[in-house]
């Protein structure tokens, strides 16, 4: 059944599904409350100095540039095969959208989500029954001064994304021993290591864990700091020796469509092979224990498999994975994938609840903003129940619209 506008919707996150999915609501005219727990891309921020994989046109919408084009006819957007880094992506695209009157007014930051439940039925009542859609959802939400706030809502969308979340390094995917506590020490994303983190890694002994397009990066940036400051030294753990029919660790789609994560795989492989006595690989290797010694600035870290040991790190890199946040969604009736704890489907048992972008995904890395854009427009379509509904779409040929 259609949920007409102008129901309430809450969105959890304003990363580059949020903030879009906020402005496609408002242009339908419901009322929209966005729940962000930092700041506007927050998750990308960490990562601004590195360079997209997709060309800016994949990551923005017609929507938000026409958004944008009637606020700040000045703005120059970045050109549409651009690959901006995710610093130029928010500031020339993502901040502006937020700052533009249709979602400025619904932005709350700094309020970090805490649980999304139904107002009076708990997870075991009314599995599939009509009555589960007659109460509202509730959306509770800590302030920075620890303050809380429910806010009500027809509807939830649920787009807080998985980097909050990373993985565990323990080889089975569990913390390793001493993990938990050694975890503020240590980075879980991609180092600025020719920027802001260059004086941190230059001349350390720094230990990689992973095998996936985020640790290729990082080796790629690290191999180029240890040949410029000598004492650096990298060593790259990974479960795997070879991936399939490849030279190294990291799996390289032969047809990828993103030639620029194509060259990170490759190059990430390519450096094992090169002579290089700054970089070592340790294949089928994980970690078992770590301890993070807080006067010396250094961890000791207890490997197993091939390379069964113990060894001293100053820096530890691991970048073994997301998984979604689900805690706060324990109350709601979800259908997820044993496998990824992504969703199998957009609709879900919960009514009016959906999870959209990289969270809908839950721990399948191929997630791309595309993919979450392309959601958002069949998330609309089946809340107005207007299967042809699509914003995003070019104006039939010969009308007047913009
Ligand atoms: C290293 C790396 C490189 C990537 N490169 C590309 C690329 O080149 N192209 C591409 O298309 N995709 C890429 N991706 C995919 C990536 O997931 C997207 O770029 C994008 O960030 C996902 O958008 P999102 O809105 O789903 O989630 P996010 O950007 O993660 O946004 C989620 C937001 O929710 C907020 N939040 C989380 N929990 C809560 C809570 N409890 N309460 C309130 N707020 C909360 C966060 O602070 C954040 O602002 C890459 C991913 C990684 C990890």
């Amino acid at each position: 059944m259609a949920v007409e506008s102008p129901a309430q919707i809450v969105i959890v996150g304003a990363g580059p599904i949020g903030i879009e999915a906020a402005l496609y609501a408002r242009f339908l005219g419901y009322k929209v409350t966005v729940l962000e727990s930092g700041e506007v891309g927050a998750h990308l921020r960490k990562c601004e100095h590195v360079r997209m994989f997709t060309p800016f046109s994949a990551n923005c919408t017609k929507l938000g540039k026409s958004a944008l084009a009637a606020q700040h006819p000045d703005l120059s957007l970045p050109l549409s095969d651009q690959f901006v880094t995710y610093g130029q992506y928010l500031e020339q695209y993502l901040q502006p959208l937020a700052d533009s009157d249709l979602v400025v007014d619904c932005l709350k930051l700094r309020h970090t989500v805490l649980s999304v439940a139904r107002s009076s039925q708990t997870k075991t009542e009314n599995f599939g029954q009509p009555q589960r859609s007659e109460t509202t959802l509730v959306t509770l939400a800590k302030d920075e001064s620890g303050r809380e706030h429910v806010f009500e809502s027809d509807i939830v969308l649920d787009c807080s994304g998985v980097v909050g979340q990373p993985n565990f390094i323990g080889g089975g995917g569990s913390p390793a021993i001493g993990e938990l506590a050694a975890r503020p020490n240590f980075e879980t994303g991609l180092i600025d290591s020719h920027g802001k983190d260059a004086k941190r890694y230059a001349n350390q002994q720094i230990l990689v864990i992973g095998a996936g397009h985020s640790a290729a990066t990082n080796i790629c940036q690290l191999s180029v700091l240890a040949r410029e400051t000598l004492e650096t030294h990298v060593t790259w753990v990974t479960r795997e020796c070879k991936a399939d029919g490849q030279n190294g660790p990291v799996t390289v789609i032969e047809d990828d469509p993103l030639p620029q994560r194509k060259r990170v795989a490759s190059e990430a492989n390519q450096l094992l092979v090169e002579e290089n006595g700054h970089l070592v690989h340790w294949p089928e290797t994980t970690v078992k224990s770590m301890h993070y010694e807080p006067q010396n600035d250094q961890f000791h870290v207890t490997l197993e498999g091939k390379h069964t040991g113990i060894h001293t790190f100053n820096r530890i890199v691991a970048n073994v994975g997301y998984r979604p946040n689900l805690e706060i969604l324990q109350e709601l009736q979800l259908d997820l994938c044993p496998n990824t704890e992504g969703t199998k489907s957009l609709i879900q048992p919960e009514p009016n609840f959906y999870i959209l972008g990289s969270k809908s995904y839950g721990r399948d890395s191929s997630y791309l903003i595309s993919d979450g854009l392309g959601q958002i427009r069949r998330v609309f379509a089946i809340i107005g129940d207007r299967e042809n509904l699509d914003l995003y779409a070019d104006p039939p040929s010969g009308s007047n619209q913009a």
